[in-house]
């Protein structure tokens, strides 16, 4: 297996990256990355305070090195877009020499004091901005948050696209996220061809389906069916924040990609992303690899 999504004590994780690391290689995997929540320039619960950013990326080096019989291990960071604040591109991550980064959406525009609205964190929240920004017109929200997507993919472009439709935990409705939603459909459809304009790696993220907080992986089966056709390419993440949750939600997620037809999962190895093949049980390492 391999995992690139994954939060450590530095964020909002659990423990040290070591602990991250030993279960990885009790686990058989084959590579590891740690993607730690970048700072963000305003309060917050999750992310990663500036001046423990040097910290970490000495940690994860030193366990580069302490462990490179065992195992690859890679340093990326999970970085927020948010215009004119923070992007996968800016100076400051770009400065860090990391491996990759993961750009996610988790916030949609700000509250009249100027405040980032947090839509991946509690429902209450979500309703509030909601509400107040976006005088409870969903469509609106759908809207905004997909075409910042696409603004980020387009404009400060990260390695890999985290958690592509991870918004549809926020709506009591399931259906709203169908494809039969035609509203819906055309944001994630212009979004895909964003995403096959310019080459990023989407990543398949288990942590809903094992948190409980959706029945499938972001992004959902029918986007996934989209992504085989138009010969998107993907990796398998878990978002672990605890190391027991390193794997989780891989076996079902795994089996799901295979019966839609994808046969190749994409793998950082030898510090190049490569196609890696995998069967509904494991990433096979060619021999040439
Ligand atoms: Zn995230
Ligand atoms: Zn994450």
């Amino acid at each position: 297996m391999t995992n690139y999504h994954a939060h450590c004590h530095y964020c909002d994780g659990k423990y040290a990256p070591e602990a991250y690391v030993k279960e990885a290689i009790l686990q058989g995997f084959i590579a590891y990355g740690f993607s730690s929540h970048a700072p963000l320039p305003f309060e917050n619960q999750w992310s990663m305070r500036l001046p423990q950013v040097s910290n970490y990326l000495a940690e994860i080096d030193e366990l580069q090195k302490r462990y490179s019989e065992n195992l690859q291990i890679y340093k990326g960071l999970e970085v927020d877009f948010i215009p004119n604040m923070i992007s996968p591109q800016t100076n400051f991550i770009q400065s860090l020499n990391l491996d990759y980064t993961i750009g996610s959406i988790h916030f949609v525009d700000s509250f009249s004091d100027g405040r980032p609205w947090e839509i991946d964190g509690s429902y209450r929240i979500f309703q509030k901005g909601l509400h107040t920004i976006f005088e409870n017109d969903i469509e609106a929200v759908i809207h905004r948050y997909f075409e910042l997507t696409r603004q980020m993919l387009l404009e400060a472009q990260p390695d890999i696209l985290g958690h592509l439709d991870k918004i549809k935990i926020q709506h009591p409705n399931r259906k709203f996220y169908e494809s039969s939603n035609t509203v819906y459909r055309k944001e994630v459809e212009k979004t895909l061809e964003a995403i096959k304009a310019t080459g990023v790696i989407v990543e398949v993220n288990t942590r809903g389906i094992y948190k409980k907080w959706s029945i499938e992986p972001y992004p959902s089966y029918w986007i996934l069916e989209r992504l085989h056709q138009m010969e998107i390419p993907i990796m398998l993440n878990s978002d672990a924040h605890h190391p027991r949750e390193i794997a989780e939600g891989f076996p079902e997620t795994m089996k799901m990609l295979y019966e839609i037809g994808f046969r190749e999962l994409q793998v950082l190895w030898e510090k190049e992303w490569q196609a890696f093949p995998f069967t509904p049980h494991e990433i096979l390492v060619p021999i040439y690899a």
